[in-house]
């Protein structure tokens, strides 16, 4: 920590956010930058040249002399095309400049970008549009400033601009029922995310020597070492000084990008951490999620880590993801999914609820795909993740009175009365719902929801861009009942009465890990998505793209790229792993085999020799078992290249994408079956990777 700074002169201290607009900007720019940031209003050319040149001011003052648009393309990661301030003068001098017009819009190539052939039908040329209620930030002597990027014809080709869309239109339905429920018509309401991010940590020479984590994120093989994260030692356990010192810094960095980064602490496997920041306005999560794991990344090298964000980089132990909890938040600082104290504001809340499960019963399709990858296919369904299928826990208080409104009974013993929503009777909410199912993908947690299956690596925004329009749909259905209503408290009680009655088989909860829940999910008729390409085969559903055209946040044409680009994702994954499966085993584990079977054999050979009678059990054994084990391998080595290479591959890629899920990945884990199984037979010094064994348990 540097010294002598304090924590709340650091926060924030690289952004340019509301206070340094207000202390940088005339009064009438920043009130326009207000109405921008708090009710999505646009700046004029104008405004924006003003904006600009402050905003420029601020960054040289504090050392930039670059800046960048900063989007999110469909690869995951961020980018970023740096430009300098500097514009030539006549005198052969420069000025440093930066103009409204560089603010607002740039023009990025997006040709190299992934558009799920929307560059077909469209010009490769994309521009990025600046999200202004995102905050500009310093960092590495550049502006960052945070946008959104589209194709020439507005198609989006980014994470950030359907998100937006999202939370425009959930703002404008949530609006519409708080209307209805007495609030001022200018009413305003954002959605709140607080992604919880999970992460391992390794120590970079192990990092180094592996090419499947330096390659794929993830270990392809690995037999299990003598202790895994049975002992529950790990978890909120001390830190060792090299993770705390990481935590540190990153936590400083974090501050100084405005990130409210709050708790740090060990996960549940060994070399498995955990941070989560304290939420914030949607796309502002999302930012600083990216913002996040990437600092995680380049800080981790500073004090000789490395930082994996794959969603299962070790077998046998936890996988990582990133919870992402989620609520909607007025103006007013209202939390629509805080259960309240008055009849009114239960009814409210009440309705509010209903809506969530409703839009999550109706779409867990679309909640399945939009956490469905690769890497989080290995951990989805696993001891530690929520199963695929999409089920819903709310806590047996809530559930109980849920039971009662639709029975229209009373809820417990002292009441007498039926429930009647928003006219009299209603119970007392429990504020405190410690009762936590940890095996339930979307839990209510009090006053949020905390979706468990978001992987680690994704970015936060896929699975908001579908709570968000799910929820504004239904949230629309429900004002339009509503607004045609006669007498409101009746048609308020009817319509959450029958919502709980048509949606209430979405509410799980008892164990998602049971097996026998497989079962009663399908007797309910839950959908359950076992893999990506199964999950995606459904993200061109007529529902789903009603849904989104419905709501204005994907046409038909940006659905069907980003199902494209999900597919070819997917495949490209598994190809660069069974390639680098095959490269490991052909060169190093197959002949460090071989070599250690040679010193076998010539031990016997002259062993033998010289004495034949001698016994010798651990040779004689371990050389037939590696040479039982190197057979199989080889065997399943050459099915699985004659696999990767067969000429009958298919070349759709939704078929392509289930040739890899059905044919390659299994063939993969068979291979490393035999592989697991010949390392112990080993010795440490003859076999080429770090073990297990070194890599979770490193030490300080
Ligand atoms: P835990 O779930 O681990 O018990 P908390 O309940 O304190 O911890 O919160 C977990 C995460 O949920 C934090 O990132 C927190 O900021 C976030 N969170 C809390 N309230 C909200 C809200 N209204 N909207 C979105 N996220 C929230
Ligand atoms: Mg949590």
């Amino acid at each position: 920590m540097t010294d002598h700074v304090s924590v709340t002169d650091l926060f924030g201290s690289m952004v340019f956010d509301e206070a340094t607009m207000k202390s940088k900007l005339p009064k009438e720019t920043f009130k326009m930058m207000q109405a921008s940031l708090h009710y999505g209003k646009r700046l004029d050319p104008q405004t924006a040249s003003v904006v600009a040149n402050a905003m420029k001011d601020w960054a040289i003052e504090k050392g930039a002399t670059h800046y960048t648009h900063w989007f999110q393309p469909m690869t995951g990661i961020t980018a970023e095309k740096h430009d300098s301030f500097i514009s030539p003068t006549a005198d052969g001098k420069i000025i440093m400049e930066f103009s409204g017009k560089e603010l607002v819009r740039g023009e990025p190539d997006a040709s190299s970008f992934p558009s799920g052939g929307l560059r077909a039908t469209f010009e490769a040329r994309g521009y990025t549009a600046w999200d202004p209620t995102s905050f500009a930030f310093i960092r590495d002597n550049t502006l960052y400033i945070p946008t959104a990027f589209c194709s020439y014809g507005g198609e989006a080709l980014d994470q950030k601009t359907p998100l937006l869309r999202s939370m425009e239109v959930l703002g404008r339905q949530a609006q519409r029922i708080l209307r209805l429920f007495g609030a001022p018509t200018d009413i305003n309401v954002k959605t709140t995310v607080g992604p919880e991010q999970e992460y391992f940590l390794i120590d970079e020479k192990h990092y180094a020597a592996r090419p499947d984590l330096r390659f794929c994120g993830r270990t392809l093989i690995g037999a299990k070492a003598p202790k895994g994260q049975e002992m529950d030692d790990h978890y909120f356990g001390t830190l060792k000084p090299r993770i705390k010192a990481f935590m540190a810094e990153l936590d400083e960095e974090l501050w100084k990008l405005g990130v409210l980064a709050k708790t740090e602490h060990n996960e549940g496997a060994p070399a498995q951490h955990e941070l989560a920041p304290i939420f914030s306005t949607t796309n502002i999560a999302c930012d600083h999620n990216q913002i996040t794991m990437d600092l995680m990344q380049k800080i981790a090298r500073r004090h000789g880590l490395v930082c994996l964000l794959h969603e299962k980089p070790f077998l046998g132990v936890n996988g990582s993801g990133k919870h992402n909890n989620w609520s909607m938040t007025t103006n007013a600082g209202q939390n629509l999914l805080e259960p309240g104290d008055t009849p009114h504001e239960n009814a409210q809340f009440l309705l509010f609820l209903v809506a969530v499960i409703k839009a999550v019963d109706d779409y867990q399709d679309l909640l399945r795909i939009s956490v469905a990858s690769a890497g989080n296919d290995h951990r989805l369904g696993a001891h530690e993740a929520p199963p695929a299928i999409v089920s819903m826990f709310i806590g047996d208080e809530l559930a109980g009175i849920l039971d009662a409104i639709e029975a229209g009974s009373a809820y417990n013993a002292r009441e007498s009365e039926m429930m009647r929503i928003g006219v009299h009777v209603l119970p007392k909410f429990p504020r405190d719902t410690t009762d936590r199912n940890r095996t339930s993908p979307f839990a209510f947690t009090g006053n949020k929801f905390e979706f468990r299956s978001l992987g680690s690596s994704a970015s936060p925004a896929s699975v908001n861009i579908v709570i968000n329009t799910a929820v504004a749909q239904v949230l629309g259905e429900f004002a339009d009942v509503l607004e045609s209503a006669d007498n409101f408290n009746e048609a308020l009680n009817e319509l959450i009465r029958d919502t709980i009655r048509a949606h209430k088989r979405i509410l799980f909860n008892g164990n998602g890990y049971d097996a026998a829940w497989i079962d009663e999910a399908k007797q309910r008729g839950l959908s359950n998505y076992r893999t990506t390409p199964e999950a995606l085969a459904h993200y061109l559903d007529e529902k789903n793209i009603a849904l989104f055209e419905n709501n204005k946040v994907f046409s038909r044409t940006e659905l069907a790229a980003r199902k494209e680009i999900n597919e070819e994702n997917y495949c490209k994954v598994i190809n660069i792993e069974a390639r680098t499966m095959i490269d490991m085993i052909r060169r190093e584990i197959l002949p460090a085999a071989a070599r250690y079977k040679t010193k076998l054999s010539e031990t016997l050979t002259v062993t033998k020799a010289a004495a034949p009678d001698t016994d010798l059990p651990y040779e004689e054994e371990t050389l037939a078992l590696l040479s039982k084990y190197s057979a199989a391998a080889f065997h399943s080595l050459k099915t699985l290249e004659g696999a990767v290479d067969s000429k009958d591959k298919p070349t759709d890629t939704s078929a392509l994408a289930r040739f890899c899920g059905d044919i390659i990945l299994p063939l993969m884990e068979e291979l490393r079956c035999e592989i697991d199984a010949m390392e112990p037979l080993i010795p440490k010094s003859d076999w080429p990777y770090p073990t297990y064994g070194d890599m979770l348990f490193y030490g300080n």
